[in-house]
């Protein structure tokens, strides 16, 4: 309770609002009191004075009423005694004096016409004491009275009014003081001095610290700090956007600074460019000069020194006369002109530009040996090959006909490299790239000067051998390179086998027509491939008839698959554990519409070559399984068929949709079909090979490894090839009764197998004994002509009923 007085005395008395509103509050009161003492004294000794007169005239009424009276002496003393009449002088009616009493006043009634009136009858005498003069009305008697009154007692009254009335009014100056600042510090000074609190605890800190005026009297104050608080939420807002403002402009100006940065370094590298300019021509590297008809030179560049120096004119400022002979002609002509100059194993292009009017000529010359290196270079590698620098087809043709004409007779021999392709699948292109350099380096170094060499494609090479003039020396030609290519290279540490195969056509024997002896030579060379590697071939009219055999085949093919002209048959396998058929292979057979039954071997390798052999993957799967369930419905049993897949179908995109999509259309288990490769499929891209047969595998299709030991036979592979069975090749089991060696082949290869915990099947069984023995050597399943030939879908069932 202390305290908070003592709170409220420390906030008025640092109040110096309260301060002046008191000062000037007391300093109003007073002034207001003092304005008023001045009437109400007036007033009040107004109406002393007259009841002090009032008493004085009863008295001496009482003195003249009294005065026949005998006791006139005593009552004399008596008024004099009790009422402030101090003495007096009677008068009658004629203005003679009758009595006097007490003290006599110096004043006779006729004086008082000067003497100044203070009220009523009074007249002033002197502080003490006041005259007057009663007539006869007013003493009610036949007298007229002048008389001395006391005054002490009045002066004495009036004293004690003004005494009163400051102690009353002091009183009430500091009671009306105190009661104002009271309410003043109530209603205005406490608002206020906390809206000043407020406003101080700010701190001038609007953005951050904000505390409006919390007290809000319900009056024009409260009003008035409302409207302070609205305008410092403005205030706070419009300071909080300016902040932003000011940031943003901040970053505004930084990016400007950035910017003046730039366009000042821009411009600086402007005027640095500008001042380059300004010399050029002078730092022109290439030379610029600028000369008159007579030759005279009037402007050259440093760069001119060269060119001057070679002309010799640097003394005489003089070009030599053939070149004003081409300046006047590109005067008259009015038009620039080029010419070409080698000047110290420099090529340069001088520009002369006619200048008419003032008769001159600028020459801008330009070093173009540059510019024709690589005109040089690009020449030489629209001629060469790029990696072999060897002429390449068209280059070649070129240099062919023009050499032809003057021959009569060589031999064309084109080349493939065998070996180029599985180099660079195997090794990479950077390997393969060396190994035909290298072979083209060997060939360079084993042709004649007089002859052509060639590289038409990156395994394709060409020789027009000028050098052999017959046959036989053709032929020891071909054999020549045939023999050092099957040598061993030795490239980037890798020890490369190579082998070659070489077709040759003969001019003008076979054909003088380039176009047609070039033909020749490739025809002559797929001969030799199909002869095997390490052939060459002369070209015969009989090659044609087969390549356009070929083609025919070809062409009818496509039909063929379009129009079902293909069947499967079916050659039965038979288990020798069980001696029961268990399964077969299927065999794709061609009804040719004209030329009758086609053998596969005829046109597996032509569709092979062909995206052909995607059309038929599918439906050799379907006619299989439709095949499977035919028997299983017929209660023959659930036979396995093999299909034979080859390089491109086993890299088919689809094939494995084809797989999933067949076992789950014909809902027939995995597990009866299986599918042979042979080992060159696997080799053509092993790894990704692998990693289709392992899918195909998990999808739990059987795999079979076909014609095992034909060709490359790499072990290698056999180990990480995922699969179950190796069918032995018929040209081994062939003469297995009476060769021995084809006999430890065989058995090598059931052991083999055995080993690698995969399953075996001999091919191409004819005779009783072969399957005799075979059983001897343990192999588990045959397959051939003595079990059965491959039959058709009802034979096949038919085949199956009666086993
Ligand atoms: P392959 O896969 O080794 O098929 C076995 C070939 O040997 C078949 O010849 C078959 O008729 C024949 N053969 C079966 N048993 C004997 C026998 O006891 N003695 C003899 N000398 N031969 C026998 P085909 O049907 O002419 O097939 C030849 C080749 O054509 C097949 O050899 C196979 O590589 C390919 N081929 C056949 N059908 C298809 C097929 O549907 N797809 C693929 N990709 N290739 C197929
Ligand atoms: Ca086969
Ligand atoms: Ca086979």
């Amino acid at each position: 309770m202390i305290d908070k007085h003592k709170h409220w005395f420390k906030n008025v008395f640092n109040c110096k609002l309260c301060w002046q509103f008191s000062v000037w509050l007391f300093i109003v009161i007073f002034i207001a009191e003092l304005l008023l003492l001045v009437p109400f004294y007036t007033l009040f000794r107004k109406e002393h004075i007259a009841l002090f007169e009032k008493n004085a005239l009863e008295a001496a009424r009482v003195l003249t009423a009294d005065y026949t009276l005998s006791h006139s002496e005593q009552l004399e003393n008596n008024i004099l005694k009790f009422s402030a009449v101090k003495g007096g002088i009677l008068y009658d009616l004629e203005g003679n004096v009758v009595k006097k009493f007490g003290i006599n006043p110096k004043v006779s009634p006729a004086d008082f016409e000067e003497l100044p009136v203070i009220n009523g009858q009074f007249y002033y005498k002197d502080d003490e004491h006041y005259y007057t003069l009663w007539n006869a009305r007013e003493l009610e008697a036949p007298f007229e009275m002048v008389a001395i009154v006391d005054n002490t007692h009045l002066k004495t009254t009036l004293s004690d009014f003004i005494k009163t009335y400051w102690s009353i009014a002091l009183l009430l100056l500091i009671v009306l003081t105190l009661a104002s600042l009271l309410i003043s510090y109530y209603l205005l000074i406490r608002p206020i001095r906390n809206a000043y609190l407020s406003i101080q605890r700010l701190e001038g800190n609007l953005p951050s610290a904000i505390t409006y005026i919390d007290f809000l009297p319900s009056n024009e104050l409260g009003f008035i700090f409302n409207v302070v608080n609205t305008t410092f939420s403005k205030l706070q807002l419009t300071l909080h956007e300016l902040h932003q403002k000011t940031r943003e402009l901040n970053i505004l100006n930084e990016n400007l600074e950035i910017q003046v940065d730039q366009r000042t370094q821009k411009l600086n590298d402007a005027n640095k460019a500008l001042a380059a300019m300004a010399l050029f021509p002078e730092q022109n590297q290439n030379p610029t000069f600028r000369v008159n008809a007579n030759g005279n030179i009037i402007y050259a560049n440093k760069a001119c020194k060269t060119l001057f120096h070679f002309w010799s004119c640097e003394k005489t400022n003089i070009l030599p006369a053939e070149w004003i002979q081409v300046l006047n002609a590109v005067l008259l002509s009015k038009t620039h002109k080029q010419i070409e100059i080698l000047v110290n194993g420099h090529a340069f292009l001088l520009d002369f530009i006619p200048i008419v009017a003032e008769n001159y000529v600028n020459v801008y010359a330009i070093d173009i040996s540059e510019r024709k290196r690589i005109e040089q270079e690009n020449r030489f590698l629209q001629s060469h090959n790029p990696l072999t620098k060897i002429f390449n087809r068209h280059f070649f043709k070129l240099l062919f006909d023009e050499k032809k004409s003057k021959s009569t007779f060589f031999g064309l021999l084109f080349l493939h490299m065998n070996d180029y392709i599985p180099i660079s699948q195997h090794l990479g292109q950077a390997v393969a790239d060396k190994f035909l350099q290298h072979s083209a380096k060997i060939l360079k170094s084993n042709i004649s000067k007089e002859d052509l060499l060639g590289h038409f494609s990156s395994y394709l090479f060409a020789i027009a051998a000028y050098h052999c003039h017959s046959i036989e020396e053709l032929d020891n030609f071909a054999l020549h390179l045939i023999s050092i290519f099957s040598r061993e290279f030795i490239i980037d540490s890798y020890t490369l086998h190579s082998s070659i195969n070489i077709g040759i056509a003969l001019y003008p024997t076979d054909q003088t027509d380039t176009e047609l002896l070039f033909q020749f030579a490739d025809m002559a060379l797929l001969q030799a491939h199909n002869v095997g590697v390490n052939t060459f071939q002369f070209y015969t009219p009989e090659i044609n008839q087969q390549l356009l055999k070929h083609h025919e085949l070809y062409q009818d093919l496509h039909r063929a698959v379009l129009e079902k002209q293909l069947t499967l048959v079916y050659q039965p396998q038979l288990s020798l554990h069980t001696n029961k058929i268990i399964g077969a292979e299927t065999l794709i057979r061609w009804h040719h519409p004209a030329k009758g039954l086609i053998s596969p071997d005829e046109f597996i390798t032509i569709l092979e070559n062909s995206s052909l052999i995607f059309l038929i993957t599918e439906w050799l799967f379907e006619t299989a399984a439709k095949m499977h369930n035919r028997l299983k419905e017929k209660g023959l049993g659930e036979f396995r068929l093999a299909i034979n897949l080859t390089a491109k179908q086993l890299n088919q995109e689809n094939l494995l949709s084809i797989l999933i999509k067949t076992i789950e259309k014909f809902s027939i288990k995995a597990k009866f079909i299986e599918i042979e490769i042979t080992e060159r499929v696997s080799l053509t891209e092993p790894e990704k090979c692998i990693k289709t047969l392992n899918s195909i595998r998990h999808l739990g299709f059987q795999l079979a490894l076909d014609d095992f030991g034909t060709d490359y036979s790499s072990l290698k592979y056999l180990q990480k090839l995922p699969i179950g069975k190796i069918k032995i090749d018929k040209s081994f089991v062939e003469n297995v009764l009476e060769k021995q060696e084809n006999q430890k082949i065989v058995k090598a290869i059931i052991q083999l197998a055995k080993e690698l915990n995969l399953k075996t099947l001999a091919e191409g069984i004819e005779l009783p004994q072969q399957v005799e023995l075979l059983k001897q050597l343990e192999c588990d399943e045959i397959q051939g002509y003595l079990v059965s030939m491959p039959l058709d879908e009802k034979a096949f069932e038919e085949f199956c009923k009666n086993k």
